[in-house]
């Protein structure tokens, strides 16, 4: 089946892995960085599919490298993604990021909370680290709808991460097939969320409260008392409630924008690739991002709205007025995008947002991405392939404004 087919998540969660498999994994990673570089180094120019690229390279992978069958077929799909991506910067990638990818046939995810791993040497299996109450991971993991996915492991500062992906079939809107008009929604840490319609939902709030909260639970963790446990745990539930609130409130806002805008299709960056994109970004923050994708998935549907997950990647170095696509494009530091090429200058986040919308949006008989959508939602008129911008006043149905 398609993949537009399924609503996808991603838990994360820690491993406990013993030193014998925390040497296998490091060695799983090297292969794995070695062999999509490998493939990336053979394909460069001549492929990008991923029937090609797999066709061309596997065989050199298992040649050249300690990586499994399916590991090798994998990288090479990695390899894949990563060229065709790469054309739009018409720079070779480099894999650099200590990140390995899994499928079913290299996992399996046991009802103990223990996960199987196919390594260059034996298979390992060790604990997930959840939460102590189970965490929204556990939401996954217990419910039989959702089923494990595509995941990926990552090794940063000597620990192992594991983003457990989960899919289960879409269940309420089917993606339009044409003519759709599409919202963009870019996730942060400075914004929680901005739409390509410009507008901004602050994560200010939620990140001061949270830091309250740790820094209490810093000083009662050092009394150790029972009061103190009582005071943590009423701290605790306050601090929920409010993110809680402050989640559906977002939702909403999200929802009633493409409401507004006329929007079928509202899309987010992947969850899965948050990490990579957003080094900024905790644990915390992809729970809430995680959380919000549920929310505003449950309140489209009421209206008929279907919600996608695109991949990101470059959406925040891409210029959406001329598409030049540079990671200098940005001032990291005052949250701003300016394009190097055509000066274009816009807040950082609106920018990627726009971008998210794009990926959406069907570029011409010959393209075999985009979810056909005709459209983006911009602040002041849409965006479309073939006629570029057109402002509302010049549509028959212009939205309303404030
Ligand atoms: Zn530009």
């Amino acid at each position: 089946m398609a993949d537009t087919e399924y609503s996808r998540r991603t838990a994360v969660t820690g491993l406990s892995v013993s030193p014998t498999d925390a040497t296998r994994l490091r060695e799983l990673v090297e292969e794995w960085k070695r062999g999509c570089q490998l493939a990336v180094n053979e394909a460069w120019g001549v492929c990008h599919t991923r029937s090609e690229v797999q066709q061309l390279t596997y065989d050199l992978l298992r040649e050249r490298t300690d990586l499994g069958s399916q590991h090798a077929v994998l990288a090479t799909h990695r390899a894949a993604e990563a060229i065709k991506r790469a054309g739009e910067s018409g720079t070779k990638p480099e894999f650099t990021s200590p990140t390995v990818a899994f499928d079913t046939r290299t996992m399996t995810v046991f009802d103990d909370r223990t996960v199987s791993l196919t390594t260059t040497d034996e298979r390992v299996r060790c604990d997930l680290e959840l939460p102590p109450d189970g965490g929204y991971q556990s939401r996954f993991l217990d419910d039989e709808t959702w089923e494990p996915a595509k995941s990926a492991l990552h090794y940063r500062d000597g620990e192992f991460v594991f983003h457990l992906g989960f899919r289960t079939p879409t269940p309420g809107v089917e993606p339009p097939t044409e003519g759709a008009t599409v919202l963009g929604v870019d996730l942060g840490v400075e914004n929680l969320a901005v739409t390509s319609t410009a507008r901004f939902f602050p994560a200010g709030e939620l990140t001061h409260r949270r830091e309250e909260f740790e820094a209490v639970r810093a000083s009662l963790d050092a009394t150790g008392t029972r009061s103190a446990d009582r005071t943590l745990r009423q701290a605790g539930y306050r601090l929920d409630q409010f993110v809680n609130h402050r989640l559906h409130e977002v939702a909403t806002g999200i929802v009633s924008e493409a409401d507004r805008y006329d929007c079928a299709l509202v899309a987010f960056g992947e969850l899965s690739e948050v990490r990579d994109l957003l080094p900024d970004a905790s644990s915390y923050h992809e729970w809430l991002f995680s959380r919000l994708l549920s929310l505003v998935e449950y309140r489209a549907a009421e209206r008929d709205i279907a919600v996608v997950e695109v991949n990101p990647e470059y959406t925040s170095q891409r210029c959406m007025e001329c598409g030049f696509t540079h990671p200098q494009n940005r001032d990291l530091d005052a949250g701003q995008f300016e394009c190097l090429k055509c000066g274009a200058s816009a807040n950082d986040d609106y920018n990627a947002a726009k971008n998210i919308a794009f990926r959406c949006v069907r570029r011409g008989p010959l393209s075999s991405r985009g979810l056909g959508a005709a459209a983006c939602a911009l602040q002041s008129g849409v965006v479309t392939p073939d006629d570029g911008f057109t402002p509302y006043a010049e549509l028959s149905e212009a939205p309303r404004s404030d």
